[in-house]
């Protein structure tokens, strides 16, 4: 190791068009030695907000099995199926925030999971609820971006484009559920149709 240290830092200080044996002394090598293996530095609030997103997600695969649990005491199996998919979908970006904290050396710590609170009472009521709880989500990537940038956090930053992508898409999907609730779902044979999709 000591050796793969030293092979790191002489091409440091190539870099740097220094003279090994003449511009320094054994303590500053060690020193900037040392600095090549510093971890990542990530300002605390970005990473208490990362940590907190692992348990946002996770709250939104919890509001989607209790979505898909009232699709299925319906029989729209159609329905109950496609949240089932939506709260694997959360349940994975909830990872994803958990991996990158891991591989930048961060200690996540998990929370307890709110309790879905919403109480449907049509068939419509859960897709209005999914696409609300969509722009919240929106909302609250755009915050850590937000801090991110103001950081110049560009790990992070980067990180985060894949999120901002996908909340775009999710809500456009959501969407696209409650609009074509609203030209067919009143029907009992559009309904049935869009359930079998
Ligand atoms: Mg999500």
């Amino acid at each position: 190791l000591q050796f793969k240290k030293l092979e790191i830092h002489k091409v440091f200080l190539r870099f740097l068009n220094f003279n090994l044996e003449q511009n320094l002394s054994p303590l500053i090598l060690a020193d900037l030695t040392d600095a090549c293996y510093m971890r990542y530095f990530m300002n605390n609030n970005i990473a208490k907000l990362l940590n907190e997103q692992i348990n946002k997600e996770l709250y939104s695969a919890y509001l989607y099995l209790d979505i898909a649990n009232y699709y299925d005491s319906l029989d729209l199996d159609g329905y109950a199926n496609y949240y089932m998919i939506q709260a694997q979908e959360e349940r994975d970006h909830a990872l994803l925030f958990m991996k990158y904290m891991q591989n930048n050396g961060l200690k996540v710590t998990l929370e307890a999971i709110g309790k879905p609170d919403k109480s449907f009472d049509s068939v419509l009521a859960p897709l209005e609820v999914a696409a609300e709880h969509e722009r919240y989500v929106t909302a609250l990537i755009n915050a850590i971006y937000h801090e991110a940038h103001e950081a110049k956090d560009y790990r992070t930053m980067k990180f985060l484009d894949w999120f901002v992508d996908e909340q775009m898409e999710e809500e456009e999907n959501a969407d696209k559920m409650i609009s074509r609730y609203k030209l067919f779902g009143d029907d009992p044979k559009g309904l049935y149709l869009l359930d079998q999709e």
